[in-house]
Order: structure tokens, then C-alpha cells, then sequence
């Protein structure tokens, strides 16, 4: 069988001996050395600055939101149902607008059209989805014109510069997502990372219930830490890392040679570079959609038919300034096995049995 995806397995020897670490300090959780150590080297790695680790991607969000002062929100409808449930959850006042047909991104142009018609959502939520850049030069653009503040979910985004910068560092905050499914994982965990250092101050005392260390409660908080396991699983994953970026990419860049004269394929911003979190084609009907993914799994291989719903369709209370790219999206997208322990070789086979198909 070729499966969808398959999570990152840690190295066993590795992890035991950073948990005996644990085990030893009797520190498990609350900003531990391995904790520190972890956004240390993801910082550099990731080559950003103000990174918060967060006990999960949704969390991340919500925490960013509140941190930057968000309280209503204009949200991609393409995108993991989690980049609106997460304000939806806490009755925070959610609305759509439409992506781009071509980069499946939300729309700059849809959000100009939003605010001119009247929309007064604070903030800004787009997800850089399947791990390729919004047109983040035009939405600082709009962000400034409308004063609204911007807030990317760039849970498949982990490793991806513009312009050799990396896309963590656009908007007022970016949320990664480190859950087991991720390319990068600490089984469960995420992480912010804030432009502003005083935001980035005051939002690490929100994930700790509003304490700050050495003075007591200032705020209102939540817990949202990730814990000592979590980071030892992060450390050990995050050392084979640039390895398994180029393979997926390596993987993702054949299958698209392989398919681009047959399948519509998400137009790449021209300026990032690939992380291969996902191989993403554009069927021409959900018949077709449906004959595909059929005949990939007669021969025992694993595709996923998401973002679907459009998110618009699943929270039908929440104003929709017009979502029809989404919704059209949504019928169409399919889904490749993507993922470490692939081969070019099974690479070659899907791409082989989707031509056939087509
Ligand atoms: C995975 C994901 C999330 C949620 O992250 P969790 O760590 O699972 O809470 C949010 N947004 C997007 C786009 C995702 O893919």
C-alpha cells in the first residue's frame, strides 16, 4: 500500500536518553531546559526571532489572536477547518472572502473588495496553504490601506522563505502547527512567532495563565505550554530535518513534472522556495475527483480529498463576502501520498496511474 502520509518516527535511543534528562531534573513541564533548547534552535533554524512554542497549532492561533488584540476576523474558507473553529469556538465574529482560483490563497483582491464593501473585521487570517506563500507583499499592502491587523496560519508553511526570508516573518503573528501529521512534529505542539517583542512578552504569560514569572497573575491566561516530552520528541525530530525537506520537495517537484501537462496544478509563488508538505492536483469536476481517487485506490493507494468543505459552507452563520473559488476548489482538490519514507520510484507509480486515469 502507498499511504497518504506517514508521521515522522523519532529516533527511540535518542529520545530515551533526553527523557532520562527529564526524568533526572524532575522538570516535565512549564519552560524546561529542553523547552528553551528547542526554541533556540528552532529560531535558528527557521531563521525568525520571537517564536512562542504552544501545546498545539489551534491554540497557537487563538493565543496569537488574542495577543495581537483580535477580535473579529476575515478567514480563507480553504483551509483545515481549525483556521476558523478556532475563533468560532470562542464566539469571536468570523466572516469569509474569497482565494485566488490560481494559488488556492485567499484573495487579496477579495479582501479589498471585502473592506470596501464594509467589512470591519480587525484582523486578517490567511493560511499559506499546502505550504505556498500568500501574496504577503500585497496584504501588507491592503493591511496598511484598511488598518487591519494580519494574522497567517502557516501550519504547512515550516521551512519557507520569500526571498531567501523566511514567511514566519510577514503579518503581526505566523502559527505553526507541530501535531504528528506535520512534516515537523512534537506529536502535538505548535509555535507563534510574533513581529513584536513586547506582544511576544505578553503572550507568553497568556499560554502560563497570565502569570508573569516573578510577579503573579497580570492578565487573563490560558494553558497553553508545551511540555518537556513534547520538546524531547521536537529536538530529536528537528535533528534529520533538512534531509527530509529535500526529499519531500525532491518527491514533490517529480510529481509535478509528471503531471503538469495533464492536471491542473496551484501556481507556486515564483519567490519561495518548497517544503513538499503536500502534492496538491486540481481535478476538472468531482466526477472526475471521484473516478481518480477510485482508481488509486483499487490499486492500493491512499489520496485525500481536502480542503473540503470550503469553510464558508461548514459555518453558513458567518458572513461570506462571495467564496465561489473556494467552493469550486473544494469539489475539485486531490491530494497525493506525500511523505518521508516515499520513494521516486512509487512517485513514477502514482503519477503513471492518475495519467491513465485522466
Ligand atoms: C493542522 C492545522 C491546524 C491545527 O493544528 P493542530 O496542531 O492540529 O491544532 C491549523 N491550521 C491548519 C491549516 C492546519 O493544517
Amino acid at each position: 500500500m502507498i499511504a497518504l502520509n506517514s508521521p515522522l518516527k523519532p529516533d527511540l535511543n535518542k529520545l530515551q536518553k533526553l527523557l532520562e534528562k527529564v526524568s533526572d531534573s524532575g522538570w516535565y513541564t512549564n519552560f524546561g531546559p529542553l523547552h528553551q533548547e528547542l526554541t533556540l534552535k528552532l529560531e535558528d533554524y527557521l531563521g525568525v526571532q520571537n517564536l512562542l512554542l504552544t501545546n498545539n497549532g489551534t491554540s497557537a492561533l487563538q493565543v496569537a489572536a488574542k495577543a495581537i488584540g483580535s477580535q473579529s476576523f476575515l478567514i480563507t474558507p480553504f483551509s483545515f477547518v481549525a483556521t476558523a473553529s478556532a475563533f468560532k469556538w470562542q464566539r469571536d465574529e468570523v466572516a469569509f472572502a474569497d482565494i485566488d482560483p490560481n494559488s488556492l490563497n485567499l484573495s487579496s483582491l477579495a479582501v479589498d473588495n471585502a473592506y470596501r464593501e464594509g467589512c470591519t473585521a480587525d484582523t486578517v487570517v490567511a493560511t499559506h496553504v499546502y505550504g505556498n506563500p500568500c501574496d504577503v507583499y500585497s496584504m501588507d499592502k491592503l493591511a496598511k490601506k484598511h488598518g487591519f491587523r494580519l494574522l497567517y496560519d502557516a501550519a504547512h508553511a515550516f521551512g519557507i522563505n520569500l526571498n531567501s526570508k523566511s514567511v514566519l516573518e510577514y503579518g503581526d503573528a505566523s502559527t505553526l502547527s507541530f501535531h504528528a501529521t506535520k512534516i515537523f512534529h512534537t506529536v502535538e505542539g505548535g509555535a507563534i512567532v510574533f513581529k513584536d517583542n513586547d506582544i511576544f512578552e505578553k503572550a507568553k504569560e497568556m499560554i502560563n495563565f497570565g502569570i508573569k514569572t516573578g510577579v503573579g497573575v497580570v492578565g487573563v491566561g490560558i494553558n497553553a505550554k508545551l511540555n518537556e516530552y513534547q520538546a524531547a520528541v521536537g529536538l530529536v525530530n528537528l535533528e534529520g530535518i533538512d534531509d527530509i525537506l529535500s526529499h519531500r520537495s525532491e518527491l514533490f517537484y517529480s510529481y509535478r513534472k509528471g503531471l503538469e501537462d495533464c492536471v491542473k496544478l496551484p501556481d507556486w509563488h515564483p519567490q519561495a522556495n518548497v517544503n513538499g508538505a503536500y502534492m496538491p492536483i486540481l481535478l476538472e469536476s468531482e466526477e472526475q475527483l471521484k473516478k481518480i481517487s477510485n482508481l488509486l485506490c483499487e490499486n492500493n493507494i491512499e489520496s485525500r480529498h481536502y480542503f473540503s468543505p470550503s469553510l464558508n459552507n461548514v459555518f453558513v452563520d458567518s458572513h461570506d463576502y462571495g467564496s465561489v473559488n473556494s467552493v469550486s476548489a473544494s469539489k475539485r482538490v486531490l491530494c497525493l501520498p506525500l511523505h518521508a519514507n516515499l520513494s521516486l520510484d512509487e512517485v513514477k507509480k502514482v503519477v503513471k496511474i492518475v495519467r491513465e486515469g485522466l
